[in-house]
């Protein structure tokens, strides 16, 4: 799963990266948006227009964003809060429409982690 979405997502969510993305695979929780490693192509067309810097391919991103590698895989892999079995591959964010719901990770992420993975990546 080389593309994720880590934490300066959280949000923010202007939604730049899902007008450039070629396969529509990014899809829309709560909080922030979640890239899905089945139906990603891996392209990279996203990266660069996330205003935010929240689009990591998994080999060069840094170690405060780790965790989301794992978690976009989680948010299609594991029931979320109020569903009942995993989204799994929907086909495309515009057939599923918006999800709604995060990751307890990512419903759960405190400001002050933010900032200091924004400042991580500074250095
Ligand atoms: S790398 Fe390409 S296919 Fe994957 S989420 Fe980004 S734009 Fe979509
Ligand atoms: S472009 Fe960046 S900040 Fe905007 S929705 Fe996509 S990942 Fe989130």
């Amino acid at each position: 799963m080389p593309y994720f979405i880590a934490s300066p997502c959280i949000d923010v969510m202007d939604k730049s990266c899902i007008e450039e993305c070629p396969v529509d695979c990014i899809y829309e929780g709560n909080r922030k948006l979640y890239i899905n490693p089945g139906e990603c192509i891996d392209c990279g067309a996203c990266e660069p227009v996330c205003p935010e810097g929240a689009i990591y391919v998994d080999w060069r991103a840094p170690a405060e964003a780790k965790d989301f590698v794992a978690d976009n895989d989680r948010f299609f892999a594991d029931p979320l809060p109020g569903r009942d079995g995993p989204l799994g591959s929907p086909g495309g964010s515009r057939l599923s429409g918006r999800i709604g719901t995060d990751t307890p990770l990512a419903a759960t992420w405190q400001g002050a982690d933010r900032q200091s993975l924004a400042a991580a990546g500074d250095e």
